[in-house]
């Protein structure tokens, strides 16, 4: 489906932590011949199974401010401690080639990337409620205890981003959600809309959690 006289579009897909975000940009990508993936630079640590250049590339504190320096990212956020940043000339060249650009970012680097393409198409995940958030990112098993607590409490204030995104869609069957976002994408169905009372009842939801999670390590 890339076609070399059009310009790909760019999207962006941010989410909650554990909600799925990196199988779902995955399925995409695999099942879909029309997506080129933004590999993130990053200083996190690799975790099992992740592979350099693949999931991400991974590099010094140093390297990274380098290449901050050199004007070599399109944008970049520190998440948790960690600097994670989009590299410039991926994007110029898939999009050149007619691909839709996917960013799987967080949701700062995601607004500044909006302020310099305002054409990006954002896409929030979430998964159908705090709870099953938690339990996803337990049964992940690659953080601790308290970097899971630091995740939850992250998820508070990227709440408050979502209504600056154009959908919201709910990671629960995940082909169901890889067959609604790539119908998205290709504008062949509106996603749904921000719902303030999701986001309410959900940020209630972690608001408990982590003050539960909070008093389980005193
Ligand atoms: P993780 O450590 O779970 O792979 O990623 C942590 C967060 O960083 C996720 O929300 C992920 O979407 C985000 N992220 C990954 N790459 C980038 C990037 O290049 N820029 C920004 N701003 N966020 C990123």
């Amino acid at each position: 489906m890339s076609n070399q006289n059009r310009k790909g579009r760019l999207v962006i897909i941010s989410g909650f932590s554990g909600v799925g975000k990196g199988t779902l940009v995955k399925q995409l990508t695999g099942q879909f011949d029309h997506y080129a993936l933004s590999v993130s630079m990053t200083t996190r640590a690799p975790r099992d199974k992740e592979v350099h250049g693949v999931d991400y590339y991974y590099v010094t504190k140093e390297e990274f401010e380098k290449t901050i320096e050199k004007g070599g990212f399109y944008e970049y956020a520190n998440y948790e401690g960690c600097y994670y940043g989009t590299p410039r000339a991926f994007i110029d060249e898939s999009r050149a080639e007619g691909k839709d650009v996917i960013l799987e970012i967080e949701v700062q680097g995601a607004m500044q990337f909006k302020k310099k393409f305002p054409e990006t198409f954002l896409i929030f995940v979430a998964t159908k409620s705090a709870a099953e958030m938690e339990r996803r990112l337990t049964g992940r098993g690659t953080e601790d205890f308290d970097k899971i607590t630091g995740r939850l409490k992250a998820a508070i204030g990227e709440a408050e981003q979502m209504p600056h995104y154009d959908c919201v869609v709910i990671n629960d069957d995940l082909q169901t959600c890889v067959d609604q976002t790539n119908r998205i994408i290709l504008g062949e169905e509106t996603g749904p809309a921000y719902d303030p009372v999701f986001k309410e009842q959900f940020v209630e939801g972690l608001k408990e959690i982590v003050a539960r999670r909070t008093a389980e390590r005193i």
